[in-house]
């Protein structure tokens, strides 16, 4: 039998009708690359991403076509996720942190009709542009005043007067199935060619809903939300989603990402909770320490994307009393997957069992389901010892990669996430690796996360990243490739010596290196990947 309750479907544009509806005049903040901080609010973003429905429409680009674009966080960004997905079209988000050729195969691929870019693109746009025969438009984010005039650039059209001649005009968002494609999203591509994720306006709905829960984001009409996580990159993790579900103020960086910029703009606009990847909040850390500044408004900070390391939790909570929730999540998933949020039981444990809680990525979010697989397939138990491949499945995790020629990634059903994990009975998983950085030694795995955590909690060390070395005997021992903080200084035996007592003596590094600098990706992750490459010629210490 049928329910008798309406069936709207679940569309992108209903989410900003709302925002203009009930919180028309919640606030959109963003420092923008003109240098100046811009003031909008929900109302304003809505009436103007109609107009950019509108003005698409005068393109003649059809529903479907992908729409790119190359831009920081910011108002206009916000118009375009809106006006894009809302009137049918695809929001193809293109990460700038790419190599120019990656980028223009992605464009080529996703074969976008349009990109808009900021200005500051100026130089990937000229190198890009001749090998993208299927984009018609190119549209800088600025005023007609401010438009790139550089010779090497191909016909570029103002955000600003393209959207302004739609002004006044009527518009109501198509009505259409909720499976359709809204946005696409490729990922780093380390290894191989990038790969899409295609979401859909159901999975975009369903994820914003469940990361407005309060043990998620927990957001709500009074915070001030700052994502420091990129929109080129999964959405900004949903945020300019549920926040509009919310009626939240919102506030963008734009290019601003320096310690200084963020900790200004949090101040200056009352942020109560940011987002963002570790290596980020360092810099914000590291900018406010020496200064001894404190904030003012900041509750909550979400870190993922990355294991969140120890210290770092330790100084947001006790120097500057802001909760940290670590969170797990990758691009085929939308991309939340687990946030670390405490239980009634937790909160009776020592400060030191409750860090140990913490460090965890988190327990699923309600459409999550995840379970950990042993070496031949078996299901391990959720006793928070076993570990295993981590395999996940829900609404909003993909089925396929956008114009995948290879086989459908799923295993029965379930995406394989290329994460190692425990889970614990409570639900909680902790990510000891990727399986591609899983240390073996002597048949025995050894976690490189737990090596770089412990490390990164000595005050001297600033980063760590921890790779197997080949060894004649043990197959592979770990090593630590360490970053001192400034002004100091930490010999290799100091170090050796600080993991005494912390891990089994088997899994202490056979060596540390010390460098300047790790090399991060276009994510700002540590990639592994190239760090091995340059270490190709080191060989272990001989005992
Ligand atoms: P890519 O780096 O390929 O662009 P994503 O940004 O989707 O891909 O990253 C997803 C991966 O990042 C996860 O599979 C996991 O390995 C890692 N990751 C994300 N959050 C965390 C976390 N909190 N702790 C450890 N690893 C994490």
């Amino acid at each position: 039998m049928r329910g008798l309750m309406q069936g709207d479907h679940l569309l992108i544009s209903s989410l900003i009708e709302f925002a203009n509806k009930n919180h028309g005049d919640s606030e959109i903040i963003s420092r923008r690359v003109e240098g100046d901080i811009h003031r909008s609010n929900w109302a304003t973003i809505y009436k103007r991403s109609k107009q950019v429905a509108r003005a698409l429409d005068r393109l003649q680009i059809a529903a479907g076509e992908r729409v790119a674009t190359l831009a920081w966080n910011g108002y206009r960004h916000l118009e375009l996720y809106y006006g894009v997905s809302g009137s049918e079209r695809v929001l193809h988000t293109l990460n700038p942190r790419l190599l120019p050729d990656q980028i223009a195969w992605i464009i080529d691929h996703a074969q976008d009709q349009v990109v808009c870019f900021e200005t500051t693109f100026v130089p990937i746009i000229k190198a890009i542009h001749a090998n993208c025969p299927h984009v018609k438009y190119w549209i800088a984010l600025c005023e007609e005043a401010a438009l790139p005039l550089d010779p090497g650039l191909p016909k570029v059209i103002s955000y600003e007067s393209w959207i302004k001649a739609e002004e006044g005009g009527s518009y109501t968002w198509p009505q259409f199935d909720e499976n359709t494609a809204s946005s696409m999203c490729y990922t780093s591509g380390t290894t191989g060619h990038p790969k899409a994720a295609l979401y859909s306006h159901r999975s975009t709905l369903l994820h914003a809903f469940s990361t407005c829960q309060v043990d998620v984001f927990g957001i709500s009409a009074r915070d001030s939300i700052l994502p420091v996580v990129p929109m080129f990159h999964v959405n900004a993790w949903g945020l300019p989603y549920a926040c509009a579900m919310a009626g939240a103020k919102l506030v963008f960086p734009g290019p601003g990402l320096d310690g200084k910029s963020v900790y200004e703009l949090m101040e200056l606009e009352g942020v109560t909770f940011a987002a963002g990847v570790p290596t980020v909040w360092q810099m914000l850390l590291n900018y406010m320490a020496p200064l001894g500044v404190k904030f003012s408004s900041l509750k909550r900070t979400i870190i993922g994307g990355s294991a969140c390391p120890p210290a770092m939790i330790h100084a947001f909570q006790e120097n500057y009393g802001v909760e940290v929730l670590h969170a797990w999540g990758m691009t085929e998933m939308s991309p939340l997957g687990t946030v670390c949020t405490l239980k009634n039981k937790h909160l009776k444990l020592s400060s030191e069992e409750q860090m140990k809680v913490r460090l965890k990525q988190g327990r699923a979010l309600f459409g999550v389901e995840m379970k950990i697989l042993g070496d031949s397939g078996e299901e391990l138990p959720h006793d928070g010892i076993a570990f295993g491949d981590l395999y996940v499945k829900g609404p909003w995790v993909i089925e396929n990669y956008y114009r995948n020629d290879q086989e459908s990634p799923l295993v029965k059903g379930w995406f394989p996430t290329g994460d190692v994990a425990t889970i614990d009975p409570d639900g909680f998983i902790q990510i000891t690796d990727r399986s591609k950085d899983v240390i073996k030694s002597g048949g025995e795995w050894i976690s490189s996360i737990e090596i770089e955590n412990i490390a990164m909690s000595h005050p001297s060390v600033l980063m760590a990243a921890c790779i197997g070395v080949a060894h004649p005997k043990w197959d592979e021992r770990p090593v630590v490739v360490v970053v001192l903080r400034p002004e100091t200084k930490l010999d290799k035996a100091d170090l050796l010596g600080f993991y005494e007592g912390k891990i089994a003596k088997w899994q202490v590094p056979d060596d540390v290196i010390f460098v300047d600098g790790i090399p991060l990706g276009a994510t700002g992750k540590m990639l592994k990947t190239k760090l091995r490459e340059q270490l190709k010629a080191y060989s272990l210490p001989t005992k």
